[in-house]
């Protein structure tokens, strides 16, 4: 059973005018099965917490740990997260230029299992995984992200976590820019993942809209680089009804 700890993360960022604090002491426990969502204002330090526990490089862990199974995240590089089983879906996912979406695929797949999918299987789960997310065959040959409408984007991000199975998934605001049929077919996807019983999921959302899909089974609160309250799914109807505000101390949320 795969244990996902954050303890004490503290991160900062190099902004204009020198590093600047931005998470603030994180504490998390994600295991395998389990789905937490995170939800809070904008600027809050969401997408900073997914970015650090994926090792991007403009964010500097200056305090705390992150271990997945005992085994120190912090020290790996991205690729070793990877493997290990850490996959992110970005907020605002990024153009691969020169690369398909079917290539771009299997070679993420041979390098999170260590060697090449069959290809026979491959293609047909694929085909399958496509056919379930309503895209178009024809996505397959175009490059990564380039042109895609915000639709598109999301759908491939819920493709990739389809096919590579991780074990912990951080989801990024997958639900930004849908309507209301995207989202469900998103949605449904990650209930598919989440089903198999096998991934930790971390749905970072600022509206509770997806929960209606997706039903979490613990709710955090994330607010001025730290998890301000915990609860079960009743939590995100608190905060659908009174919002973020009693958690925002001076008004400003970026
Ligand atoms: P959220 O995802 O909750 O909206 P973010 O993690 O994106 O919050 O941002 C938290 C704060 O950190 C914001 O004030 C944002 O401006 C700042 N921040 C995040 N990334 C950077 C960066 N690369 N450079 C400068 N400031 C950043
Ligand atoms: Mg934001
Ligand atoms: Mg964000």
């Amino acid at each position: 059973m795969a244990t996902l700890e954050i303890n004490d993360l503290h991160v900062t960022v190099d902004a204009e005018g020198g590093p600047r604090e931005i998470l603030k002491g994180v504490d998390l426990t994600v295991k395998q099965g389990e789905t937490h969502a995170i939800m809070g204002p904008n600027g809050s330090g969401k997408s900073t917490l997914a970015y650090s526990l994926a090792g991007h490089p403009k964010y500097t862990i200056t305090g705390g740990t992150v271990t997945l199974d005992g085994e120190d995240v912090l020290a790996m590089t991205v690729d070793e997260r990877a493997r290990a089983g850490v996959f992110l879906a970005m907020q605002y996912p990024v153009e691969v230029p020169g690369v398909s979406v079917s290539n771009f695929l299997r070679t993420s797949a041979t390098a999170i299992r260590g060697e090449a999918p069959k290809l026979r299987t491959w293609v047909k789960e694929v085909k399958e995984t496509m056919e379930n997310l309503q895209i178009d065959p024809a996505f397959a040959e175009r490059n990564v992200n380039e042109g895609f409408s915000g639709g598109e984007k999301k759908r491939h991000e819920i493709l990739q976590l389809e096919l590579l199975k991780p074990r912990i998934a951080i989801l990024d605001e997958t639900d930004s820019g849908l309507d209301v049929d995207a989202l469900r077919i998103v949605s449904e996807g990650v209930n598919r993942v989440r089903e198999t019983g096998t991934v930790g999921t971390l749905l970072i959302t600022h509206y509770t809209r997806i929960l209606r899909y997706i039903k979490p089974d613990f709710v955090h609160v994330f607010a001025q680089g730290r998890i301000a309250e915990s609860g079960g799914a009743e939590l995100a109807d608190k905060l659908e009804n009174e919002g973020y505000e009693a958690y925002v101390k001076g008004g400003a949320t970026a």
